[in-house]
């Protein structure tokens, strides 16, 4: 999951882009509002987390130019400020949660994994799609009620399929989903982790969950809920 972090608080920044890396994410970090609606329009994330406090173009702004510009990503705000003004203009202009500084990590983190989770229309952390189940907080796969063992980088593949199982997801949204920017990209990458997670999930539970279609990618053919 790619997230694009909004903070000109470098250190708080740093912070954010560390821990979200430890978490299972690939973070992009713009330090003010308009270098962040410029990365936002620029490639696709699944999630932003904004400060409203930004030099430039402030958070409420950006956000209001986002949604202008028909981005429908889920928004977390960043407030230091306590007033509740703020945190309601924040959500009336499009941001779907907020946290107020200081705030502990694991609590950003939870309020993302259920944004992301209800922005895929899931309202539980554990989703299942015919034989396989997803634990979203451990991130951690089942077959058939045993671990699935993956390695990081399958079931980053295997989640994102899952989380958008009604789409064919294309091998250049794959990839983004595996690497950093700048991260060199092996690019049939994607071919190799598909075949082994077929392999994995066929050995496990005897059924081919995931389809190549011609031309559009890849398509998780369970529905999942
Ligand atoms: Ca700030």
């Amino acid at each position: 999951m790619r997230v694009l972090v909004v903070e000109d608080n470098l250190l708080l920044a740093h912070h954010l882009s560390e821990r979200l890396g430890e978490a299972n994410f690939q973070v992009k970090v713009a330090t003010d509002g308009r270098e962040g609606l410029h990365f936002a329009l620029e490639e696709p994330h699944d999630l932003a987390i904004i400060d409203l406090g930004l030099p430039g173009m402030d958070g409420f702004e950006l956000i209001r130019s986002l949604r202008q510009a028909g981005q429908t990503l889920p928004v977390l705000v960043l407030t230091a400020r306590g007033n509740w003004e703020d945190k309601v203009e924040a959500l009336q202009l499009g941001a779907d949660d907020y946290v107020v500084k200081p705030f502990q990590f694991e609590e950003l983190s939870a309020r993302l994994n259920a944004l992301l989770r209800r922005a895929a229309g899931f309202v539980q952390p554990r989703i299942q799609g015919g034989p396989v189940v997803l634990d979203l907080n451990r991130r951690q796969a089942f077959a058939a009620d045993e671990p699935l063992p993956l390695t990081l980088y399958e079931y980053r593949i295997l989640e994102y399929l899952m989380l958008h199982h009604r789409q064919a997801v294309t091998k250049e949204r794959l990839l983004s989903v595996l690497y950093e920017d700048g991260e060199e990209r092996e690019p049939n990458v994607v071919e190799v982790l598909v075949g082994r997670l077929r392999r994995k999930l066929e050995a496990a539970v005897g059924v081919k969950p995931i389809e190549t279609v011609r031309g559009r990618g890849y398509l998780y053919t369970f529905l999942c809920r």
